[in-house]
Formats: structure tokens, C-alpha cells, sequence
């Protein structure tokens, strides 16, 4: 029997929104401002651009969101957060995003200052907890407050239903949405999707998706922060250390899997973790009915 595919149909064409990280140097600016003008006639709901823990990219991505508002149609989220700061430090780089046109932001405590797996210590005089920081922010401005949640659990919640107060407490304080910590196992989405639910959190939570650019060090990245890497993932990376090539084929087989499933299942909105790299999450756009629009740039050549 032949099972309804939403994905084949174009019934289901998903909203998308790309995350960036702020560029360090000149090249990496090229790399990131080609991958903005590819990504961009897909229409993304929003960007978003990420906030080094304890301010150490604050020049970086204050720029990088001023930049896109001003020469893009693109409505970026500018990522905050409050590891290592006192509240007045944070509020500051609160209102420049509001000064600067940003409506959106990402708030997150960050990660410990003496590394993951050291014991957290909240600024004397800072937001104590994430849902502090949103208070925080819901006060100065109305921006739209999107936040974390792990499927899987962050590495320092004591449980799952603890991870989940926790979102609750987010959500309580003002945040309309949350984005996914990357998985690879849908079915772990789900569940915890389920169990948000059940919790009474109704705000979107939207899948976190990381194209695998590289298997070493996403699966890396994937032990630090409690992202579980299931062994079917590792075969299919193995063996292809030395040949880019292939690798880049399988990763984009892999992530259409993932992200074709998930609209399959209901779906509406997801988030890709781009690493500032653009062809593969165009690619996967591509395929789940995302064509080019014309960006503002091409409109006022046009007129
Ligand atoms: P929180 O909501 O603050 O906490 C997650 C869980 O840990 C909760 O269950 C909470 O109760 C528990 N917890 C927190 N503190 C303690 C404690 N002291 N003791 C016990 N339990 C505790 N990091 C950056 O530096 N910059 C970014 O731009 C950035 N963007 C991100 C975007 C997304 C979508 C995600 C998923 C993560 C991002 N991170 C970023 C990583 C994030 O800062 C870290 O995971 C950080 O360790 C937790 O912050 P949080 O706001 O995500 O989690």
C-alpha cells in the first residue's frame, strides 16, 4: 500500500529559518555574506546569528544583524546571552539590538565560562537563569523571544522533566518559541514533542537540523552538548575520512531523509544550523518545494 506523502506533494511546503555564526575574519565574512545572498530568495521566516558566551562576538554579530537589516530583506534574530555578564552589560547590547532595528532575539544563559562540564556560575550582579534574561529583555523592548530546548536533555538538567520546567519557566517569562538542539533520531523529536505537550507548553518548537559538513566533528560537537549519534549515522560516514565528495553526497542524503520524514509527519517549521555553508541547505530547501523568490535587491533593479 501506498502511504500519503505530504513531502511529494507540495502540500506541505515548510517555513524555514537559517541560523549563522559571526564571522572572525575577512575571508570568513565573503564565506558568510555568499551564503546570505544564496539563502535568501528561499524566503527563510527568519535568520538568525549566534552570540559568542560571554560576549566574545558582541561587536561581531551586532554588526552582522545591522548589516543584514540594512542590506537585506531578511529579518535576522540576533542570539544574546547572559553567561559572564552583569544584567546592566546585557541590557546595553539589549538596546544597541533594538537601536539597530533587531525585533527578534534568541536568549540563552551560554555555557559555562570555565567550559562545558564545569559547574555554572551565574554573574553577581547577572541574570541568574535563562528565564531571567527573557524577563529581562520582554521589559526593555517587544521583541519576539525565541529559546533553546533539548530533545535529548541539556548535559546539566538533572532529568527530562526537569529540562522541560525549565522550558516552561522560559516560556512563562515571555519566549514564543523554541529551536531544537540538533538530533538525528526523529523519533526522539517526537517524543519529546510529545511530552512539551503534554506539559502544557503550545509554543512552536522547532526542529534543530545540522547538515552533517563533517562527521568528526559534528559527532564531536554531538558529545558535548548530550546530542546522541546514532550508530546507522557513523556507517554511513565510515570509510569516507579521505573523499569529500562522497561524503558531501551522503550528508545530503542523510539530512533529506531526516527532513522529508519530519514533514511527512506533520512538520511545518524548521531551522537549519547552516555553519555559514549554503549549497547543501539549499539543496534540501530545493527539494521540499522552496524555489528562489526575488529578493528586495532584484525587486527595485526590476522597477
Ligand atoms: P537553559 O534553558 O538555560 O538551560 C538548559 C537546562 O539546563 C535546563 O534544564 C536548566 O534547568 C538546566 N540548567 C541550567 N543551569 C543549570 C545549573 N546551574 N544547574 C543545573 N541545571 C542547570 N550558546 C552560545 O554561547 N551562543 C549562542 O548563540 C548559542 N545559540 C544556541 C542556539 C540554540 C538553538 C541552542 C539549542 C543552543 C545554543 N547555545 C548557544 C548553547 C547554549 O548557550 C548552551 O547549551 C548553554 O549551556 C545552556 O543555555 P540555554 O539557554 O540553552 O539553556
Amino acid at each position: 500500500m501506498n502511504a500519503f506523502r505530504p513531502s511529494r506533494h507540495g502540500s506541505r511546503r515548510p517555513r524555514v529559518s537559517f541560523e549563522f555564526f559571526p564571522p572572525k575574519n575577512e575571508e570568513m565574512e565573503v564565506n558568510l555574506w555568499d551564503s546570505v545572498r544564496r539563502l535568501e530568495p528561499l524566503g527563510p521566516a527568519f535568520v538568525s546569528v549566534t552570540y559568542g558566551a560571554g560576549g566574545s562576538t558582541r561587536e561581531r554579530t551586532h554588526n552582522t544583524v545591522k548589516r543584514m537589516i540594512d542590506e537585506t530583506g531578511l529579518k535576522p534574530a540576533a542570539h544574546l546571552t547572559c553567561v559572564s555578564a552583569s544584567c546592566a552589560e546585557v541590557d546595553e547590547v539589549i538596546r544597541s539590538y533594538w537601536a539597530a532595528g533587531v525585533r527578534h532575539i534568541v536568549a540563552l544563559r551560554g555555557d559555562p565560562a570555565g567550559g562545558l562540564g564545569t559547574p555554572y556560575e551565574p554573574h553577581p550582579q547577572g541574570y541568574h537563569q535563562t528565564s531571567d534574561l527573557v524577563e529581562g529583555i520582554r521589559r526593555i523592548g517587544e521583541f519576539e523571544v525565541t529559546v533553546s530546548a533539548y530533545p535529548e536533555k541539556h548535559p546539566e538538567a538533572a532529568s527530562l522533566d526537569a529540562d522541560i520546567d525549565a522550558l516552561k519557566k522560559k516560556v512563562d517569562a515571555g519566549a514564543t518559541r523554541a529551536i531544537t538542539q540538533f538530533f538525528f533520531d526523529n523519533d526522539v523529536y517526537f517524543r519529546y514533542l510529545d511530552k512539551v505537550r503534554a506539559s502544557g507548553i503550545d509554543i512552536p518548537i522547532l526542529p534543530g537540523i545540522v547538515p552533517v559538513q563533517n562527521f568528526k566533528q559534528t559527532a564531536g560537537f554531538a558529545r558535548r552538548t548530550g546530542a546522541s549519534v546514532p550508530q546507522w549515522l557513523a556507517d554511513r560516514f565510515e570509510g569516507l575520512e579521505d573523499d569529500p565528495a562522497t561524503r558531501r553526497l551522503v550528508a545530503a542524503a542523510v539530512c533529506a531523509e531526516q527532513v522529508l520524514d519530519l514533514i511527512d509527519r506533520g512538520v511545518s517549521d524548521l531551522h537549519f544550523y547552516t555553519m555559514n555553508k549554503a549549497d547543501l541547505v539549499y539543496a534540501i530547501c530545493h527539494l521540499v518545494g522552496l524555489k528562489p523568490e526575488k529578493t528586495q535587491a532584484q525587486q527595485v533593479a526590476a522597477e
